[in-house]
């Protein structure tokens, strides 16, 4: 039987790389939601919308398509927006320093949330980001909450983005993680919060091997 998976936590704990190796071995489709916030706050960013403007937002809103698509060369899911492959441009550190605001904003999660939920209606699919255990699908059969030490977290990210942006440094990707948990665990609109019926992976210890295995092993039982 097929299931929904969803898996929350905190920024940089290897959420999207464990939801990608599960869904790759189960055979189940894998959606970011992440990106889904990301790309609109790239909208956003490029089209001078003021987010704390209800009226704006509500019509830019409507401007903006979101779709994921496979990459024929590699299998990779990818994000577009308005028909444009945006999967590399969102995980630029300006986005990530504005997306945690645009995120908050209630009219943004309604309409992220109505598109997430409309891919779960087909069973058979990895969901990662911060309230999929507790709204997108408070139903899921299995939810995952993701945690890890502050500094293993800041390390990660920090080898991935620096590979993008040799000017990167490490203080400034630290401040960002702090910032985007601080403000998705303190927002009023659905708060990053472990779902009661969650079970806890802490990898700060963990190889993504290890990890999967972990995870795997959950689905079945
Ligand atoms: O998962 P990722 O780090 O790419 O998410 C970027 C940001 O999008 C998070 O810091 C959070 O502000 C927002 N987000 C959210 N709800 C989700 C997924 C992401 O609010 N389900």
């Amino acid at each position: 039987k097929q299931i929904i998976v969803a898996i929350d936590g905190w920024s940089s704990c290897g959420k999207s790389t464990l939801a990608k190796q599960m869904a790759k071995v189960l055979g189940y489709i894998y959606v970011d939601s992440g990106a889904m916030y990301r790309a609109i706050t790239l909208y956003f960013l490029r089209n001078h919308i003021d987010w704390t403007e209800k009226k704006e937002v509500k019509e830019a809103l409507k401007d903006i398509e979101l779709d994921f698509r496979t990459n024929d060369q590699n299998g990779t899911i990818e994000i577009y927006l308005n028909d444009e492959n945006v999967e590399y441009l969102i995980r630029d550190l300006i986005v990530a320093e504005k997306v945690s605001e645009v995120a908050a904003v209630k009219a943004v999660r309604e309409f992220a949330v109505a598109q997430q939920q409309k891919l779960g209606k087909k069973k058979g699919i990895v969901m990662d980001g911060r309230d999929i255990g507790t709204v997108v699908f408070p139903k899921a059969e299995l939810k995952l909450f993701m945690t890890a030490d502050n500094a293993v977290r800041v390390e990660r990210r920090f080898k991935e983005l620096v590979e993008k942006n040799p000017n990167i440094t490490i203080e400034e990707v630290a401040e960002n993680i702090q910032m985007r948990d601080y403000i998705d665990s303190n927002r009023e609109v659905s708060p990053l919060r472990q779902a009661k019926d969650a079970i806890v992976i802490d990898n700060t210890n963990l190889t993504q091997e290890e990890q999967l295995k972990k995870a795997l092993k959950l689905v079945k039982n």
